[in-house]
């Protein structure tokens, strides 16, 4: 059976995931597009054989046609959507964030709950990652004895002109926040974050880098040094420091290369470059999953939680001072 998929927002993530699914994964075919630019749409769908143009998301929801949908539009516009899919039963995989506001996850989740079933999937897509599965492994086994620090470090090249310094929290960090919680499989339950020296090639309205600092509910500590203009690529670091152990990511370089005296491996341009099998895995299992009826991997309480705990650390970015964060209590479903 083949799964008949909508694309509500079809600009950078949107588009990369069409081409995933019509070129890369199995089982999948886009049947159905929107975008609230509608010639962007238009061009997207004349490459896709048989897709229609929808004028908003929600008659696309309503496509008879449309089994499942995924949600790729700017993030205020996924609570709408998600909702929607959600009334008329049908699965959704939603880009991060789930929704920008802790009301508006909390509003899916009383939704969800009410449904009786998981029908959402979050884009965190780390948690698909080779290296971080065999991280969580690795902890899992008890290989290095209970993990007592996590230190994450996310460096970008450069961001675009419309990155705003909030983003560095709710839209860089969330992937940081989402992954310590996923290895060390624990709620964070309190933020602080402090301003190291400021890099003089960032823009003028942006603080970076930053650093976060987070406790967990069972007395680990999460670091996360964000730097968002480091000019030399994107460079994805981190390390679990257990009672008896380490495990930490190694380089992402497939090969390295010696000569002159020196060794040298490839640094991933962004984050499509470094992250590209794990969109890959993500998609292809949310389609098995979805296809067989059922919903996998990152929930609408791991959108929420990422949600609320970078709201935290925004309000500590602030105040400069130490905040806790307060997740209701997690509902029966996602246990
Ligand atoms: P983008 O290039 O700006 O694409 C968003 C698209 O959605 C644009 O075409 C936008 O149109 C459209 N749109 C906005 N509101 C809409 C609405 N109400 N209905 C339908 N379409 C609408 O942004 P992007 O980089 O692809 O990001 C999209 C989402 O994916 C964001 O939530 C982002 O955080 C997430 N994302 C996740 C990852 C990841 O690593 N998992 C990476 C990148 C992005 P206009 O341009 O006309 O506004």
């Amino acid at each position: 059976m083949t799964l008949n998929v909508g694309v509500i927002g079809v600009g950078m993530i949107g588009q990369d995931h069409i081409r995933r699914l019509t070129q890369v994964l199995s089982g999948a075919r886009v049947v159905a597009v929107t975008d609230v630019d509608l010639n962007r749409a238009k061009a997207v769908a004349g490459e896709l054989a048989g897709a229609r143009i929808h004028e908003n998301g929600q008659d696309l929801i309503g496509d008879d046609d449309v089994d499942a949908v995924i949600v790729a539009s700017w993030g205020p516009t996924h609570e709408e959507y998600v909702l929607a899919c959600i009334a008329a039963g049908k699965q959704v995989f939603c880009e991060k964030p789930l929704a920008t506001t802790r009301e508006a996850c909390e509003r899916i989740l009383d939704a969800e709950t009410k449904a009786g079933r998981r029908l959402v999937m979050v884009g965190f897509m780390r948690r698909y990652d080779d290296g971080y599965r065999a991280m969580k492994d690795t902890i899992a086994r008890g290989d290095i004895g209970a993990p007592l620090m996590f230190h994450s470090a996310h460096r970008n090249a450069t961001v675009p002109g419309h990155y705003v310094s909030d983003m560095i929290v709710n839209d860089t960090c969330v992937h940081d926040v989402d992954i310590a919680r996923f290895l060390l499989d624990t709620e964070i339950v309190a933020a602080r974050v402090v301003k190291p020296r400021r890099n003089s090639n960032a823009a003028d309205h942006l603080t970076d880098p930053l650093f976060l600092l987070f406790e967990t509910a069972d007395g680990a500590i999460v670091d996360v040094e964000a730097s968002i203009n480091i000019q030399f690529g994107y460079d994805i670091r981190g390390e679990v420091v257990g009672e008896s152990g380490t495990v930490e990511l190694a380089e992402s370089a497939a090969v390295l290369v010696k000569r002159a005296g020196g060794y040298a491996g490839r640094i991933p341009e962004d984050w499509r470059e470094r992250f590209v099998r794990a969109y890959d895995r993500e998609l292809q299992e949310w389609v098995d999953a979805a296809t067989a009826g059922r919903s996998t991997g990152p929930s609408s309480w791991d959108g929420y939680a990422a949600t609320v705990v970078c709201d935290s650390a925004l309000a500590a970015l602030r105040s400069g001072e130490r905040v806790e964060v307060s997740l209701r209590e997690q509902p029966e479903l996602y246990r």
